[in-house]
């Protein structure tokens, strides 16, 4: 049978492996290091997989770090700033953090369990085109870095020219977790926004942070600063920047222990979101597709990017199974129509990103006033929140945002039961440094 090769083991590239083995078609994954080096690397994000990709990953077998000790249960949404307000809704279907660097390795090794074959092989331009010569069709999935001048920007989806955030993401220590699990969302007009979270790591379960910075605000001293010139001074910084943009998260904070968990657990950057053609013709005369962040780099501040990747690997092995069922070949024809159905599946976490990257407009603050002052709708706004079909619709307009509160204050949505709600600790994990913060 023709073969697949990907080139690229993150999560777009391996989601597609596994689902076209699945269906017994031949794939070969070529990833730029061994998979063991990516779980001694340095931390490469800090990534909430929702509902749709959960589902995804049981379909895929690979839903191997989910429970109720690890599962995100509540969100909290903090606006921080001259009108303050705070809610915590409950997530009907938890989220999950999990280290990337336990992540990825494990699903490459169920890949290649599975009867997938990995290659250790850095693919540049010229490799590209010996590899498309021997696959019936070759998927980019290098990430926002990886041969990414391939595949042309197209400018009226890409609205940003330059970095909208200044980011710094770590693992931290002395922060008390939550109980029960959940996330925090501050959101702080003029600066930016700081997210919390508790991610499963390689040691145990630990608080996450990711700072959002505006540039230019105050918060963006801690994207202009690098951490590693002075980790203490840096340390300081940060937990200046909670107690004044975050104050539900430092009201947990110990001083004397707080800072970056170990020194690989940090990364600080900038990029630039952008929306790429999906496919490029090679000079061979064959056509390759790219998937994940190589097609769409979306801004992490709503926590979408690799629950786009999925998806839209999910819409491209769709069409990849129907093109081999139907012996079609994969011509320009091909990669156009693919094109169009994995823009369908990431177009709304686009939107959505590019959304929360502009300061909200009145129908908006109304929502979230009116999360702030009743549980079924902030129960209501954390559950959207993740899914950004159900958020824009929410937010699309006056009437809309009225007609969502409206909607959650039904009497037939009921409230979730306290009892859903529970706190597990990990194998292990010692429960009594979390104080049981509510
Ligand atoms: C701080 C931060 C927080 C984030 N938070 C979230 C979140 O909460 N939720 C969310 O959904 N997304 C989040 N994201 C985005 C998410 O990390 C990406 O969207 C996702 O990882 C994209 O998956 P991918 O498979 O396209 O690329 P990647 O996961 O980056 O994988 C690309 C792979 O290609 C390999 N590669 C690169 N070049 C080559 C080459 N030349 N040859 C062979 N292999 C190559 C790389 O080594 C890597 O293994 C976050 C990102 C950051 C930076």
């Amino acid at each position: 049978m023709a073969s697949i090769g990907i080139v690229g083991a993150g999560t777009s590239g391996l989601h597609l492996g596994l689902k076209l083995l699945s269906h017994g078609v031949p794939v070969t994954v070529y990833a730029e290091q061994d998979p063991e080096k990516l779980r001694a690397g340095r931390l490469p994000n800090t990534v909430a997989h929702h509902s749709p990709t959960r589902a995804r990953e049981r379909e895929l077998d690979v839903d191997h770090w989910g429970g109720p000790h690890a599962d995100i249960q509540y969100m909290g949404i903090h606006v921080n700033g001259p009108q303050s307000l705070s809610m915590r809704g409950r997530l009907e279907k938890p989220s999950i953090f999990v280290d990337y660097r336990l992540y990825q390795p494990k699903l490459a090794e169920d890949f290649v369990a599975r009867g997938g074959r990995l290659e250790v092989l850095p693919v540049d331009g010229a490799v590209l085109e010996g590899l498309s010569l021997k696959h019936a069709l070759v998927v980019v999935a290098t990430g926002r870095n990886g041969l990414t001048s391939l595949f042309p920007r197209i400018p009226e989806l890409s609205p940003h020219t330059k970095p909208a955030r200044l980011l710094f993401a770590a693992l931290l220590k002395g922060v008390q977790m939550q109980d029960p699990l959940g996330m925090n969302a501050h959101l702080v007009p003029g600066q930016g926004e700081i997210f919390e979270a508790q991610i499963v790591s390689r040691q145990g379960r630990v608080p996450s942070i990711l700072i959002e910075a505006l540039p230019g605000s105050d918060m963006a001293v801690l994207g202009t600063r690098r951490y590693d010139e002075d980790p203490r001074a840096y340390e300081a910084l940060l937990l200046d920047a909670l107690r004044r943009f975050a104050p539900a998260t430092y009201e947990r904070v110990n001083p004397a222990e707080f800072g970056v968990l170990s020194p690989m657990d940090w990364l600080q950057g900038a990029f630039t979101p952008v929306v790429r053609r999906a496919w490029a013709p090679l000079s061979n005369g064959r056509f390759v597709m790219a998937v994940g962040d190589t097609h769409v780099t979306n801004d992490p501040v709503a926590g979408q990017g690799a629950n786009a990747a999925s998806a839209s690997a999910f819409a491209l092995a769709a069409r990849i199974l129907d093109a081999l069922g139907r012996e079609r070949p994969f011509d320009e024809a091909f990669c156009r129509a693919a094109e169009e159905k994995m823009w369908a599946a990431v177009a709304p976490a686009t939107n959505w990103t590019n959304t929360l990257l502009q300061p909200p407009p009145p129908h908006v603050v109304d929502v979230l006033a009116a999360g702030s002052q009743e549980q079924r709708v902030a129960d209501g706004i954390a559950n959207a929140f993740m899914l950004p079909e159900n958020i824009l619709s929410a937010f699309a307009s006056p009437e809309s945002a009225a007609a969502f509160i409206a909607q959650q204050r039904s009497p037939a949505r009921e409230p979730l039961p306290p009892e859903a709600l529970a706190w597990h600790p990990l194998p292990g994990e010692a429960v009594a440094p979390m104080a049981r913060v509510r």
